[in-house]
């Protein structure tokens, strides 16, 4: 079969093993038939509406995310510090988005809580937060670490009370879903009337990454704006807000449980989205990414951000203290002064006191009187060097500090 989609370039049209998860046709056009791993994936676009999903369906993906997904993703099960404050990171600028919605203790349910640094910081803002998590390793971890109330298992499994929560935060979980209309059905009845659902997904129209990173083994579906908000509108959530990143890579949506039961869109086909789509990612060339400001953007990102991820590392924190820290629940630490250059400087102080007392005493003072002044002098200076370093003094150093203090306190004994 062979049709015109894409402003008179030629798309073959296929019938895809899953049908259209938005308006259930079965005519679709490939899009993709690689993964950004390189590994065969092919990608189709829905042709009434736009949708775009992986057909047939990657990886048996339950398993997946249930043990795999944190290996796949970072090669560990336990976030080290940087991932923690990564995630940290990305919680602040998540809580931007829900900020205005909780001006009262609200009861919150985040759905994917990873790692648990979102939850842990609604919680930590004084909400009542729950967590469902497939993965083992991160539902573990996050209990354990952060006192989170986190329920094991998949979003489409979970038992969920009905019209309970005042708002529901789902970031970057409903493209890994076998069914997101579905999820977001089951959301809606666990939102209380009026109640709100934020939605984040990646944005199918970005070009911010190389073309060779749109599709992803863990992507089953990829949204653009309007098939978000149709899926959103087809399950009787109302649109509130939709937006894009500041770089166009996500999309997020406030989507409000209505007080009345609202009614559905006529009609779950868009006009014009296939094509649309279709020469997007058709245009979307890796010389023409190339020449944009967006690869050289990252990869200074990147970079910044490692150096940042080091330096706030440095010392060995855990989780939670990493997270307050962040998060302004703890006072930062007091500036604490870099002993070694301390030790130098008053090495130098004590050189320059034995040349004063010692070689230059005779007309003023005895041998005996100037000797007794030096070590005077440099015993204060050996314990205000200890009182400035005190609360930075470990066994080790404090032992390193006491052999400096007696070498420049028996400098005199070698003169
Ligand atoms: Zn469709």
């Amino acid at each position: 079969m062979l049709s015109s989609h894409n402003g008179g370039a030629a798309s073959t049209t296929v019938v895809p093993n899953l049908a259209c998860n938005l308006c259930g046709s079965r005519e679709a056009t490939v899009v993709g038939t690689r993964s950004r791993s390189g590994a065969a994936l092919r990608s189709v676009c829905c042709v009434h509406c736009g949708l775009v999903w992986a057909d047939p369906r990657p990886v048996e993906s339950r398993r997946f995310y249930e043990h795999d997904y944190r290996v796949a993703y970072k090669g560990t099960f336990a976030p080290r510090p940087k991932h923690v404050l990564r995630a940290g990171r990305v919680a602040l600028s998540r809580w931007a988005h829900v900020q205005p919605l909780l001006q009262q203790r609200a009861r919150v349910l985040d759905v994917g809580s990873g790692g648990g640094e979102f939850a842990y910081l609604l919680q930590a803002r004084g909400h009542e937060v729950r967590g469902v998590e497939p993965n083992r390793g991160y539902a573990e971890f996050s209990a354990a670490q952060y006192g989170l109330a986190v329920q094991r298992g998949f979003i489409d499994e979970v038992a969920l009370p009905a019209d309970h929560f005042d708002l529901v935060t789902v970031w970057h979980v409903l493209e890994h879903t076998d069914d997101p209309a579905q999820v977001l059905l089951r959301l809606r009845a666990a939102l209380r009337p009026g109640g709100t659902l934020v939605v984040e997904v990646p944005n199918i129209e970005a070009t911010c990454q190389s073309p060779a990173s749109t599709f992803h083994e863990a992507h089953v579906y990829s949204f653009s704006a309007a098939t978000l908000r149709r899926t959103a509108e087809k399950t009787g959530l109302q649109v509130d807000r939709l937006t894009l990143s500041a770089d166009g890579g996500n999309l997020t949506a406030l989507l409000r449980r209505p007080l009345a039961p609202s009614e559905a869109p006529a009609t779950l086909h868009i006009a014009g989205e296939h094509d649309r789509i279709v020469a997007l990612l058709r245009g979307h060339r890796p010389w023409r990414h190339l020449m944009t400001v967006h690869p050289y953007r990252r990869l200074a990102g990147r970079l910044m951000r490692a150096l940042h991820e080091r330096w706030q590392t440095r010392r060995k924190l855990a989780p939670r203290a990493l997270l307050d820290r962040l998060y302004g629940k703890a006072p930062a630490p007091p500036q604490r002064l870099p002993l070694w250059p301390l030790l130098l400087v008053a090495s130098a102080v004590a050189v320059a006191l034995e040349w004063l007392m010692l070689d230059r005493q005779d007309a003023v003072l005895t041998p005996v009187q100037g000797t007794l002044a030096y070590v005077a002098l440099d015993a204060g200076l050996v314990a205000a060097v200890a009182w400035v370093a005190r609360d930075q003094l470990a066994t080790l150093r404090r032992q390193a500090l006491a052999v400096w203090g007696l070498a420049v306190v028996a400098l005199p004994a070698y003169c």
